[in-house]
């Protein structure tokens, strides 16, 4: 059977089928129905104020590079300036090469590249020797934690380098959505009550943070590199496989089989969640030692980097937590139904990994 007309233009044939509305378009309407769409999300959320220097977390891989591709296309109307960052985990095999998609893709876009690396901002810890350290501690499948929470501070400490006043991430849909499940089944309702939003408006002096596609689809994204003609790196990290997010992500794919709204689905459940105020914990200080927000004396990213140093990593998030992150049964059972999402750095989610992504088999008529 011949494709139809495109929906939109009515001129060229149909390229694909929108994987949530079925809408039929050409490849050329889909991708303005795209930026439009993300146009929205950032106008909409106040998400980048005209005059914003928007600090662009650049991987490589497709997210980043569809964010980095449709905000340039759109900086002229939002009045703001990009400036791609990038982060060198120190990964041996995969990140050499995720950054040289990166470096074309600078340059092509005509965009000042900047990347920071582990091992310069964190006394010489690469995500290699983390692996590493962490291999005899039983943490050894908590490698994207570790690198969640010092990505963060790297991609904020390159921020401020090039002197941006907005950071911006690749997150889409399904990231968010996994996300979702990961906490639904750790129990953690602090963080499944605290992850809504579309962004954290930068409490404790950071910069405020944003995931301008948290509402694009995977299969979208993946479409819209694949009709942009985008360069980007598609290898998986060589810790992926370990990380518990894969589960969350396999459970997620058969959930959308059944029900293909549950990903904006549970997106939108955790923007309608908080804590009750009774089980608030109290409001966070500075950490002692870099003076981010902190629930502990130390933040995150210093306890971490602390344990490493001392020969004894451990992870200074999750449930066990003492103090914010602790939430026992009553404290997850008062997770009510609330507006807003307070925000500060332990808040937010780790990197998911990067994921090799076929073109959907939407594009077939
Ligand atoms: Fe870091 Fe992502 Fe690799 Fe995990 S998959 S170790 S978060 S780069
Ligand atoms: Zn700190």
């Amino acid at each position: 059977m011949p494709a139809p007309q495109c929906a939109s233009c009515g001129k060229a044939r149909a390229a694909l089928r929108r994987p949530r509305s079925g809408q039929a378009l050409c490849g050329a309407c889909f991708c303005a129905a795209f930026e439009a769409e993300v146009l929205h999300t950032v106008v909409a959320g106040r998400l980048l104020p005209p005059g914003a220097v928007v600090a662009v977390g650049a991987s490589g891989g497709k997210d980043s590079t569809v964010l980095a591709h449709v905000l340039r296309e759109l900086a002229p109307r939002l009045g703001v300036s990009l400036q791609l960052v990038a982060v060198d985990e120190g990964i041996g095999g995969y990140r050499d090469a995720a950054l040289a998609a990166v470096r074309r893709q600078a340059a092509r876009w005509e965009l000042p590249l900047t990347i920071v690396a582990y091992a310069d901002l964190f006394g010489g810890w690469t995500m290699d020797a983390v692996a590493r350290s962490t291999a005899g501690s039983g943490r050894s499948r908590s490698c994207c934690t570790f690198c969640g929470v010092l990505r963060r501070r790297a991609l904020e400490e390159g921020a401020r380098l090039v002197g941006a006043t907005h950071v911006v991430t690749g997150h889409n849909a399904d990231d968010m959505a996994e996300t979702v499940l990961m906490n639904f089944l750790r129990g953690d309702a602090g963080r499944l009550a605290r992850g809504g939003g579309l962004g954290s408006a930068g409490e404790g002096g950071a910069l405020p943070r944003c995931r301008p596609l948290q509402l694009a689809s995977q299969k979208e994204v993946v479409l819209y590199a694949h009709f942009r003609r985008l360069d980007y790196f598609s290898e998986e990290c060589v810790y992926a496989p370990e990380a518990f997010r894969g589960h969350a992500r396999h459970l997620l794919k058969l959930l959308e089989a059944a029900r293909p709204s549950a990903v904006l689905d549970l997106v939108h459940s955790a923007e309608r969640l908080a804590l009750a105020p009774a089980a608030r914990p109290p409001p966070a200080g500075a950490c002692s030692r870099c003076g981010a927000l902190a629930s502990r004396a130390l933040c995150q990213a210093c306890a971490l980097l602390d344990g490493l140093d001392r020969g004894r990593p451990r992870l200074a998030i999750g449930k066990g937590r003492r103090g914010r992150d602790e939430v026992g049964p009553a404290a997850a059972a008062a997770v009510v139904a609330a507006s807003g999402t307070p925000q500060e750095e332990e808040r937010e989610q780790v990197q998911p990994p990067a994921r090799k992504e076929a073109v959907p088999a939407v594009l077939t008529f």
